[in-house]
């Protein structure tokens, strides 16, 4: 009944693996139909539920429930699809597993339906994308985002973008064919004034991208400071756990521990390295180093000080905080001065880890970066990925170098950075991504999906 992209049917359990009170099984391919009528389903009409008894090969019942139909085109994948829902029991889906693949289906690779939905144009990938962010959300912020990603929220402000710089193509290559004269006598400061419109819409698109990003992916903050200072102890107070090991003598932590934990929704990776401390053993310059190359994948560096010398830890840790995108200064251990530190700056944070004083101080201010200054669940908010943030990053260069050809009236260079800017905006939804790079993607979809 469909356009298919394979040819072959593939099938599913949709409902993931625990146990529950209905399992679902989800089958996609132009065999659907058949496969559903041999287990024994009525005759099916579209977007009906029939309850149905599911028999294996000997006329056994294997369950009963609800079988639907939903022929290509007007279906998640596009191509016909059928889906069985019986008793949520593992060993049950998985015999009817069993019995669609005895029938003729191939069992689904993981992401193959999306896959199969943006192949036939029922989604782009962004918000193929967008699925396997909204299953795995861990909380009602990020979901909403992945939701509204999926309806295409996402999609249409890279679209938006994407037809200004068609606009300008269209103009730039027009005004090539008069080579000879000099663009502003060709309607130039009409393309300067489209140019700056494209940047401003994307500039904004970037920093709405960036927030999108960290809501699923969570503040990747790196904890820094001298040995002693207490980085442990505040990874533990943050954490609620004894996970990272405190002990009192100087350099213990040698190697980096991970751990990822939720405040208010924001989440938050702690990498505790190993006390920074120029010289050292090898070791010791080992965790130096892999501090470094945290630092420069960080948002943010938590920086930990021991208030009673902090400016041995800065000169301590050299310039490895400034590898990260933002510093937060932790004056830690301030139980131990005669007088609570006043008046620091808004970057700075006095507090004891010991006793857990300033640490909501800590969390607000953990809250505040992670919302980059926007309300909370704004309006139009959505999910991103890094792929898509760095996508929109080589758009901006692109953008910026046709500019700069503009300014020099070299219009076949500009035309070609402007077809470049395009392109990178195309990967983002899918138009002008690699065949390898969509394997990458969807293959990290769970099964059903
Ligand atoms: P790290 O090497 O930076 O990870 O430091 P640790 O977390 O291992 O702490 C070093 C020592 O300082 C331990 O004995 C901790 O108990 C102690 N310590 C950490 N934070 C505080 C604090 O806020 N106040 C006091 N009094 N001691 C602290
Ligand atoms: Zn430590």
């Amino acid at each position: 009944m469909s356009e298919i992209s394979t040819g072959q049917t593939i099938v599913a359990i949709a409902s993931g693996a625990a146990a529950g009170g209905v399992g679902m099984l989800r089958v996609s391919g132009p065999q659907s139909l058949r496969i559903a009528v041999a287990l024994g389903c009525p005759q099916l009409k579209p977007r009906h539920a029939h309850y149905a008894k599911f028999r294996d090969a000997a006329g056994e019942v294997i369950d009963d429930g609800m079988a639907l139909y939903f022929p290509g085109p007007r279906s998640f994948t596009g191509e016909d699809v059928v889906e069985l829902q019986g008793h949520g029991s593992p060993v049950v889906l998985r015999q009817l597993l069993a019995r669609c693949i005895e029938l003729g289906a191939r069992q689904a690779r993981a992401g193959e339906f999306s896959e199969r939905a943006f192949l036939n144009g029922k989604l782009d990938l962004a918000q193929a994308e967008a699925i396997a962010d909204l299953i795995a959300a861990g909380d009602v912020r990020a979901a909403r985002a992945a939701r509204r990603s999926l309806d295409g929220v996402f999609s249409r402000r890279v679209e938006e973008v994407g037809e200004q710089l068609v606009r300008l193509r269209i103009h730039v290559e027009a005004a090539i064919d008069f080579a000879d004269e000099p663009l502003d006598t060709l309607g130039g400061a009409q393309v300067r004034a489209g140019i700056e419109q494209a940047k401003a819409l994307l500039a904004q698109l970037r920093i709405d991208a960036e927030r999108g990003r960290k809501l699923r992916d969570g503040l990747h903050a790196v904890l820094i400071g001298p040995p002693n200072a207490g980085k442990s102890s505040l990874l533990n107070a943050l954490a609620g756990s004894e996970r990272a090991i405190v002990t009192d003598i100087a350099g213990t932590t040698r190697d980096t521990l991970r751990e990822t934990i939720r405040i208010d929704g924001l989440e938050l990776e702690l990498v505790d390295t190993a006390g920074l401390r120029e010289g050292g053993d090898a070791i010791e310059r080992e965790g130096m180093r892999r501090a470094r190359a945290e630092m420069q994948r960080a948002d943010l560096a938590i920086v930990v000080l021991d208030a009673r010398d902090p400016q041995a830890g800065r000169a301590a840790i050299g310039d490895a905080a400034a590898q990260a995108a933002r510093q937060l200064w932790i004056y830690n251990k301030c139980d131990l001065l005669p007088q609570w530190p006043q008046n620091l700056d808004q970057d700075s944070i006095a507090l004891s880890a010991a006793n857990g004083e300033g640490l909501e101080q800590l969390h607000a201010r953990l809250r505040e970066i992670a919302n980059d200054g926007a309300g909370e669940g704004m309006q139009g908010e959505f999910s991103a990925r890094l792929r898509h943030v760095e996508a929109l990053a080589l758009a901006s260069e692109h953008l910026d170098a046709a500019d700069g050809q503009l300014h020099y009236d070299q219009l076949e260079l500009a035309a070609e950075e402007l077809r470049l800017a395009h392109d990178a905006l195309g990967e983002i939804t899918g138009r002008m991504t690699a065949d390898d790079l969509l394997g990458r993607i969807f293959s990290s979809f769970c099964i059903g999906k």
